[in-house]
């Protein structure tokens, strides 16, 4: 038998997922990607004479690379060595207080002593063990699996995990979720915060997002070349098991014969012939046409008011004093609530941003770099890049607004101007067409979200799909999760003679 061709339209982590699975699995696999580079989102951005990432930061579930890896014949640690990082994160006030999060439950009770008292220690712990619950109802059922609806998910939880599946409360919203553990409004707002890890509201996400913190407690990883060395080890591997790639030019068009997708047109004139066609760019495009006809509506479209939350980020390299930073470092603003009223009701930047700060130069011993280091300053932003870059004087104020707060909290960072690159949602728009600069696909707002997000096939037989715009979702591990469902649900069809 002929092997079965497939062209994967995106390097992201998801593109990049399937080609490796395909490639492994035997298909003739072409990757194009408009970038020069693989990774899409985890990108590196060069100032200063330095790579920084100006994507993901956070590696966790490991396991899911590992699996990755392992079923094409690689070793996770041997192609890319990782550092767990005991601290998670070091969060401080703009209204006053600092506390450090580590994997090890006790010494975040400890330290949550220290900041509120034993009682809230004693909330935070029944926290863990509700977060752990819901990890554990969802991670193989829902996460690893193709996309279920309610009654699949209930159906494959069995009648002895219904009460578990319930327990996992999906019809209250995470803040509400949250106040019934924690009485510092402190720590209501530093888990609340795990619904930006998928580009959502605290107060429009389900409480099963608190899956989240449990998942970081699992384990927090440093990629050696960061988060952009986790693409390209994915590319060597697909190419090692000889799926080719092309840089540099995007499909412009995806065709249809017989009422299948064929093949792809780039924008060089190229035709590429294939049995099968992955999809790893936003979902929106293909939704309103902008890849031709043939395949226009695919997917269902997706609201504006639907999309994930975008982001300005600074990229610096900068000399970094009077605060201790750790590699990942955040900066809670004083009201929480009127910054997501700011970012998803006036649509506008926020005005007293949450400021999170990656310094990838540093380990969780904070021990910093001599000289300049590499940050990524990263706050909440609207995302209504198609709609324009934001006017001077509102990007000003946030500007001022973000490092005003970190000044506030004791962090001076001096930089060459030349030195820093911002990225608007505008840009990220640009980089990734049709998300409007959304960085995670479609936001997790309401308890139905999970059960809407498109699976694997798309409306047109033979064109599958990979990404954060898919089950299972947004985030490094969601969307290699959703490449590598692309693939078991194209070499399914191919088994059953479908292509
Ligand atoms: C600033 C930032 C911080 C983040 N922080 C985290 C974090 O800490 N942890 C975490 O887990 N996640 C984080 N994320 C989210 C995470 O990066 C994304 O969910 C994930 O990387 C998206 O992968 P993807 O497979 O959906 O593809 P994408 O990264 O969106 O890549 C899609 C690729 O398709 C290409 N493409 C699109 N259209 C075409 C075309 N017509 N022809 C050819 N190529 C095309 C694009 O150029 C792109 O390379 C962050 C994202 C950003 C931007």
């Amino acid at each position: 038998m002929s092997s079965t061709r497939v062209v994967v339209v995106g390097a992201g982590i998801g593109g990049l997922s399937a080609a490796l699975s395909l490639a492994a699995a035997g298909c003739e696999v072409t990757v194009v990607e408009r970038a020069a580079t693989p990774g899409g989102k985890a990108r590196h951005v060069h100032v200063g004479g330095r790579a920084v990432d100006g994507g993901p930061t956070v590696f966790t579930m490991r396991w899911v690379f590992e699996e990755l890896l392992g079923g094409a014949g690689f070793d996770l640690q041997a192609e890319l060595p990782l550092t767990e990082l005991g601290l998670l994160a070091r969060h401080a006030w703009d209204e006053g207080g600092r506390l450090d999060l580590f994997t090890d439950t006790e010494r975040s009770a400890e330290a949550i002593t220290d900041l509120s008292g034993a009682a809230e220690a004693d909330r935070f712990r029944a926290f863990c063990r509700r977060s752990a619950r819901v990890y554990e109802s969802l991670e193989r059922r829902f996460m690893a699996a193709p996309r279920p609806s309610l009654p699949g998910l209930i159906w494959r939880s069995g009648v002895s995990g219904l009460p578990g599946l319930l327990a996992t409360s999906p019809f209250v919203n995470l803040w509400k979720a949250l106040g019934e553990h924690f009485h510092d409004h402190r720590l209501q707002q530093l888990f609340g915060r795990y619904a930006t890890y998928c580009g959502s509201s605290p107060w429009l996400s389900p409480s099963t997002l608190m899956l989240i913190a449990h998942a970081e407690k699992l384990g927090v990883w440093s990629v050696a070349g960061g988060m952009h060395g986790l693409a390209q080890v994915l590319e060597r591997c697909a190419t090692a098991r000889g799926a080719r790639v092309i840089y540099g030019h995007a499909v412009e068009r995806i065709e249809k014969r017989n009422g299948r997708a064929s093949a792809v047109a780039l924008d060089d004139g190229r035709v590429i012939e294939a049995d099968a066609i992955i999809w790893n760019g936003d979902t929106q495009p293909l939704a309103d046409g902008r890849l031709g006809d043939a395949v226009r509506g695919a997917v269902p479209a997706r609201a504006r008011t639907q999309r994930s939350l975008s982001a300005l980020t600074w990229c610096m390299a900068a000399r970094a004093e009077g605060f201790p930073l750790t590699r990942h470092t955040v900066f809670f603003s004083r009201d929480y609530a009127a910054e997501f009223e700011d970012i998803l009701v006036h649509r506008r930047l926020p005005r007293g941003p949450t400021v999170y700060v990656c310094a990838q130069d540093r380990g969780d011993d904070g021990s910093a770099p001599a000289g300049e280091e590499g940050l990524l300053v990263l706050v909440n932003a609207p995302a209504d890049g198609d709609v324009g870059p934001p006017d001077a004087a509102s990007l000003e104020a946030c500007t001022e607004a973000t490092f005003g707060m970190l000044a506030r909290c004791g962090l001076r960072l001096s930089s060459d101007p030349a030195a820093t690159v911002l990225t608007t949602p505008a840009g990220f728009e640009a980089l990734f067409p049709g998300s409007g600069g959304g960085l995670y696909g479609s936001a997790s707002h309401g308890w139905q979200s999970s059960f809407t997000r498109p699976g694997s096939r798309s409306r047109v037989p033979g064109l599958y799909l990979a990404g954060g715009g898919v089950h299972p979702g947004a985030g490094v591990p969601m969307v290699s999760l959703s490449g590598q469902l692309a693939a078991q649900a194209l070499l399914q069809d191919r088994a059953a003679r479908r292509i």
